[in-house]
C-alpha cells in the first residue's frame, strides 16, 4: 500500500490557513499537486498515467486533504471529471485527452450536480438537444468547482425524452459563462460558481456518453470512497493540531481528545479495508451510505472537540480549528443524497421521536 506523502501534506497544510483567509485562486496550491505527481495516479498508465490501485488512491485523497481541503475540493473534481472520460464510451477523446491529463497539461472540472443531488424533481436545470452530430445544450450547471480555471468542463443534460447525455465541453465555448465566485462559508479559494449554457454546441468527438437512461453509470470502482477518503484527510488534520493542543488541557478534557482519536484510526482503518476489498473485485454499494455518514459524523465531531479544547483563540480567524469547523461543515452537504443526509443526522442526533 502507498503510504502518505508526508512532503505533500507539510507544504499544503503550512499555506491552508491563509490561502483559506485570503479566499483567492491560489497558483501554489496547484503547483504543490502538479509537483507532487497527483495528476498522473489515476490515470491508467497506457496513457502516461500511475493507474494506481483502489487503496492507493484512497490514501492519495486522503494525503492531499490532509494538506488542504480546498485542494482537495480542486483535485477530486479535476479526477471526477478525468474518470469520466476514462471510463466513457468515447475512446478517442480518451486517447486525445488522457496523456494531457497524465501530464498536468490540461485541467478539467465537473458540473454534474444537475443530474444528482441539485434541483432534482422539477424541469431539468440542463436540457440537452442530441441530433446525432452535435449536442447543445440550455441551462446550468449549479455547482462547480474552479470552471474559470479550467481547460474543460464535464457536464450533463437531459433530453426532451428524458434520457441523459454528458460530455466535456471546452470552457472556451461560445455561450458558456462562468459567475463569479460564490460567497462560501469555507473553501472560497476553490472558485466555486454556478456555470450558465446558452446554446453552446459540443460536437459529437467530445461526447462522452449518451443519450442513455443514466449517464453517470459506470464510474470507477473507487468513486464511492472519494468523499470519505477525503474526510479521513480533513479528519486527519485536526487530529494532528488536536495532538498539539490536548497536553495543555486537564485530564479530563484530554479524554474527549482521546477517545476521538481512538474513533478516528478505527474508521481510517475500515475505510482502507474497504479499498482494498475493492481492489480484489468486491462491491461497495451496500456500504458506501453507511461508510460516508460516519465520516461525516467522525469529522463533525472531532471539529466540536478540538474548537472546544482550542477555546476563544481557536476562534480567530487566523488559528486552523475555526477553518477545520467551517470545512467539516462542507461534508453535509458536499455530494450528500438523501441517505446520506438521514443517516448522518441519526449518527449524530439520534432517530427522531415520532407521535
Ligand atoms: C463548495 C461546493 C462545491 C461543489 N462543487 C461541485 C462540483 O464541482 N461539481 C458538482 O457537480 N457539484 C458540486 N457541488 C454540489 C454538491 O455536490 C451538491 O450537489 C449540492 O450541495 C446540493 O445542494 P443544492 O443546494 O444544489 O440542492 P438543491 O436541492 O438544488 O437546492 C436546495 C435549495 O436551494 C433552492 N434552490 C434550488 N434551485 C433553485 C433555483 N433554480 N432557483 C432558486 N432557488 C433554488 C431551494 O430553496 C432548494 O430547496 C458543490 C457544492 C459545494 C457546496
Amino acid at each position: 500500500m502507498m503510504t502518505m506523502n508526508g512532503e505533500l501534506v507539510r507544504r499544503l497544510q503550512a499555506m491552508a490557513t491563509d490561502v483559506d483567509r485570503v479566499g483567492a485562486w491560489s497558483q501554489a496550491v496547484i503547483d504543490a499537486l502538479s509537483e507532487a505527481g497527483c495528476w498522473r495516479w489515476m490515470i491508467p498508465t497506457e496513457f502516461g498515467g500511475a493507474g494506481l490501485e483502489p487503496v492507493d488512491l484512497v490514501v492519495g485523497y486522503e494525503t492531499v486533504a490532509r494538506g488542504s481541503m480546498a485542494a482537495s475540493l480542486i483535485f477530486t473534481q479535476h479526477d471526477a471529471a478525468a474518470d469520466l472520460i476514462v471510463r466513457g464510451d468515447n475512446a478517442g477523446l480518451r486517447e486525445r485527452l488522457c496523456p494531457k491529463l497524465a501530464a498536468g497539461a490540461y485541467f478539467l472540472t465537473v458540473g454534474i450536480s444537475q443530474l444528482t443531488t441539485s434541483r432534482q424533481g422539477g424541469e431539468p436545470a440542463m436540457k440537452v438537444d442530441w441530433d446525432g452530430m452535435r449536442a447543445r445544450f440550455d441551462g446550468d450547471m449549479p455547482w462547480s468547482t474552479a470552471p474559470a480555471h479550467c481547460d474543460a468542463i464535464v457536464t450533463g443534460g437531459v433530453c426532451a425524452d428524458g434520457q441523459q447525455l454528458i460530455a466535456c465541453m471546452p470552457a472556451d465555448s461560445p455561450g458558456l459563462t462562468v459567475a463569479e465566485p460564490m460567497a462560501l462559508s469555507g473553501l472560497q479559494s476553490t472558485a466555486t460558481t454556478a456555470v450558465h449554457c446558452d446554446g453552446v454546441e459540443v460536437g459529437a468527438d467530445w461526447v462522452i456518453r449518451g443519450p442513455v437512461e443514466k449517464a453517470l453509470g459506470s464510474r470507477s470502482t473507487v468513486r464511492p470512497l472519494v468523499v470519505s477518503a477525503s474526510g479521513i484527510g480533513l479528519a486527519g488534520s485536526m487530529v494532528d493540531l488536536l495532538r498539539e493542543i490536548a497536553p495543555k488541557r486537564s485530564a479530563e478534557l484530554r479524554s474527549f481528545a482521546d477517545d476521538i482519536i481512538r474513533h478516528y484510526e478505527r474508521v481510517r482503518g475500515e475505510i482502507l479495508d474497504a479499498a482494498e476489498m475493492l481492489g480484489q473485485g468486491a462491491g461497495l454499494e451496500s456500504r458506501k451510505a453507511e461508510i460516508r455518514s460516519t465520516v461525516n459524523d467522525l469529522v463533525v465531531r472531532l471539529a466540536l472537540v478540538l474548537m472546544t479544547l482550542a477555546k476563544g483563540t481557536g476562534y480567530m480567524t487566523d488559528h486552523p480549528a475555526q477553518r477545520f469547523v467551517r470545512e467539516a461543515m462542507f461534508f453535509l452537504v458536499w455530494s450528500a443524497p438523501e441517505t446520506v443526509q438521514r443517516m448522518t443526522l441519526a449518527k449524530l442526533l439520534g432517530e427522531p421521536e415520532t407521535d
